[in-house]
C-alpha cells in the first residue's frame, strides 16, 4: 500500500519500504512505504494549507464528511475486519466491536463538531469596567500529528482523527507499524467522504524515526498519541522545543478490587473478559492485579482457573478462537519472561504460563510478594495476578501502589466502600461491578501519573483539540 501526502497515494521518497505480516501465520500480508525526513516535510508542509482550508469549512460540512465515512466504515466492516484481524491478531468477534465502535466514535464527534460553543461574560463586576463585555470562542489548534498504538488501532484513532477533524484541524496521521493497512484503507474512505485537500494525510514507518520528525517539526500544533509510557516521555521531550500542545494516552496497571459481598460467577467471568478474551491482555486498561477479599479468594481463584481452562487459543480469524496471538513473538517473550521473574520472587503459575511463539496461554498467578513486579510494571498479555487483602484500606493502598494510574474498579454494593475508592484511588476512572477493562465513548478517558495527561471522549477531545480566543469590548455600552 501507499501512503497518504498532500492528496496523492505515494511511495517513500527514497523507495523505502516496510513489510507488514499476518500475526497469526506469519505471512507477507502487503508492504507500506517508510517515510523519510523529505516525506514528513513534504506533508507538514501541505498541512499548513490543510488547516487553512479546514478552519473555513462550516461545521455542518465537518459533520456530513464524518457522517458519511461513519457509514463507509461501517458498509465495509467485515472486509476491513478480516483485515485488521490478520494484521493485529485480534479475534475477529472483537474486531467487529472495534469497528461497531469507531463508527458510533465518528457520528459522535460529527454531532459534537456543532456545539463548539463559547461564552459571553458582562464585566460589570470589576470597577471601571460596567460598561464591557467579553466573549470567547474556540478555534481549531491548526494541525494535529496523531499517533496510534497497534492495540487497537481504528477505534483509538477515531477519537484522534474524528475529533480534530470535527473541531476544524488538520491531521497527520501515524499509524502502527505492526498493523498499518487498515488504516490507510479507513484512510481512503474518508478521502472519498469528501475532506478538503490535506486535511488529513498518512505518514508510515517506524515511531523512533517517522514519529519523531513529526514530533519535532515545526509546522505540528499539537500531539495527540496514545501508546506506551517509554515513548510519550520521548515525545514530550521531542515536543519541548516547538512547544506544541502535548496530548497522551499512556500505560496503564489497573487494579479490580473484589469484596465479598460480589457475586463470585459474575466477577470470575468478567476478569476472563477483561484480561484474556480482549486484546489477547492486550489493554492499557485491562485487569492487570485482582486484589481479592480473604474471605472469598479461594472461591474466586477456582471459578477464575475453569473459566481460564476453558478458554481456546489460535487463529484470530476463526470464529470459535477466544484468545488469539500478541503482536509479535518479541512481545510474548516480553512476557513469558516477566511471568518467570514473578515465579522466581515467590509466586505460582495455576493456569498457562506457557507460549508458542507469538502465542501465550492465559496466565493466573497467585502467591505474589509485595514487591512482586506486577505492582510496579504493566504486563501487556493475558497473565492474571490475584492477590488476597484483609482490610479495605489495604486495598486501596495496594491498588495506589506502583507510577500509573489509568482505571481501577470495585466489585461490591457497599455504598460507603464505593465512594471511598472514588475518592481515594489515584485514577482517571473508578468502574462498579465491571471489570477496568470498559471504555465508553461519551465518557472521559484518560489517566493520571505515568498513564498520561488530559482526558479523550466526545466532550473532552474537542476542548483538548481547540484553544479558547477571547473578545474583549471594552466601553461598548453606552450610557442612556
Ligand atoms: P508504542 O509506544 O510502542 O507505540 C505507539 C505509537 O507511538 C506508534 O505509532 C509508534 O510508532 C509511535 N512512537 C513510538 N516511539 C515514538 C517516538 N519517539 N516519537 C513519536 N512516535 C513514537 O506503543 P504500542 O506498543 O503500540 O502500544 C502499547 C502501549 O500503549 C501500552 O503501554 C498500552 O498500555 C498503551 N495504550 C494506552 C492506551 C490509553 O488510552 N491510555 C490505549 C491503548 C494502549
Amino acid at each position: 500500500m501507499k501512503m497518504l501526502i498532500d492528496d496523492h497515494w505515494v511511495d517513500a521518497a527514497g523507495g523505502g519500504a516496510d513489510d507488514v505480516f499476518s500475526k497469526s501465520d506469519g505471512s507477507l500480508l502487503d508492504t507500506v512505504p517508510r517515510a523519510t525526513p523529505e516525506d514528513v516535510q513534504a506533508a507538514v508542509t501541505a498541512a499548513q494549507d490543510g488547516k487553512r482550508r479546514m478552519a473555513r469549512l462550516p461545521a455542518h460540512e465537518r459533520r456530513a464528511v464524518l457522517m458519511r465515512t461513519a457509514d463507509a466504515i461501517e458498509a465495509n466492516q467485515e472486509r476491513l475486519g478480516r483485515l485488521l484481524a490478520s494484521e493485529n491478531g485480534r479475534t475477529l468477534r472483537e474486531i467487529r466491536d472495534e469497528f461497531r465502535a469507531a463508527a458510533r466514535i465518528f457520528r459522535g464527534y460529527a454531532e459534537e463538531a456543532q456545539r463548539m460553543f463559547g461564552r459571553v461574560t458582562p464585566l460589570d463586576s470589576i470597577p471601571g469596567n460596567e460598561r464591557s463585555l467579553a466573549l470567547t470562542i474556540r478555534e481549531p489548534r491548526g494541525v494535529v500529528a496523531a499517533i496510534v498504538p497497534f492495540n487497537y488501532p481504528v477505534e483509538l484513532w477515531s477519537h484522534k482523527l474524528a475529533g480534530a477533524l470535527a473541531a476544524g484541524n488538520a491531521v497527520i496521521t501515524k499509524p502502527p507499524e505492526q498493523c498499518p493497512l487498515t488504516m490507510l484503507e479507513i484512510a481512503r474512505l474518508l478521502q472519498e467522504a469528501g475532506l478538503p485537500r490535506a486535511a488529513h494525510q498518512v505518514l508510515t514507518g517506524p515511531g523512533g524515526t517517522v514519529g519523531a520528525l513529526l514530533v519535532r517539526s515545526g509546522g505540528i500544533d499539537m500531539v495527540a498519541m496514545t501508546g506506551s509510557t517509554s515513548a510519550g516521555r520521548a515525545i514530550l521531550r521531542d515536543s519541548a522545543a516547538t512547544m506544541a500542545k502535548v496530548h497522551l494516552e499512556l500505560g496503564g496497571n489497573d487494579a479490580t478490587i473484589v469484596c465479598a459481598d460480589a457475586d463470585v460467577a459474575q466477577v470470575a467471568a468478567a476478569l476472563v473478559r477483561g484480561r484474556f478474551t480482549s486484546g489477547n491482555g492486550q489493554i492499557c486498561c485491562a485487569v492487570k492485579r485482582v486484589l481479592v477479599e480473604r474471605s472469598i479468594h479461594d472461591r474466586l481463584l477456582q471459578e477464575t482457573l475453569i473459566r481460564t481452562r476453558a478458554l481456546r487459543v489460535g487463529d484470530p480469524l476463526d470464529e470459535a478462537t477466544d484468545v488469539g496471538p500478541l503482536i509479535s513473538e518479541e512481545s510474548a517473550r516480553k512476557v513469558q519472561s516477566q511471568v518467570e521473574r514473578a515465579v522466581l520472587a515467590g509466586a505460582r503459575v495455576l493456569a498457562g504460563g506457557e507460549r508458542r511463539g507469538a502465542y501465550m496461554d492465559p496466565t493466573v498467578l497467585v502467591d505474589l510478594k509485595p514487591d512482586s513486579l506486577v505492582f510496579e510494571e504493566e504486563i501487556f498479555g493475558p497473565v492474571l495476578p490475584l492477590m488476597p487483602f484483609d482490610t479495605f484500606d489495604e486495598a486501596l493502598t495496594l491498588a495506589n501502589r506502583g507510577p500509573y494510574g489509568l482505571q481501577a474498579a470495585i466489585f461490591t454494593r457497599d455504598i460507603g466502600r464505593i465512594m471511598r475508592a472514588f475518592r481515594e484511588l489515584d485514577v482517571g476512572t473508578v468502574v462498579v461491578n465491571h471489570s477496568t477493562a470498559i471504555r465508553l465513548e461519551n465518557l472521559p478517558f484518560g489517566g493520571n501519573r505515568q498513564s498520561g495527561n488530559g482526558r479523550e471522549g466526545l466532550h473532552e477531545t474537542l476542548r483538548e483539540m481547540t484553544e479558547l480566543k477571547t473578545l474583549l469590548l471594552h466601553e461598548v455600552f453606552e450610557d442612556a
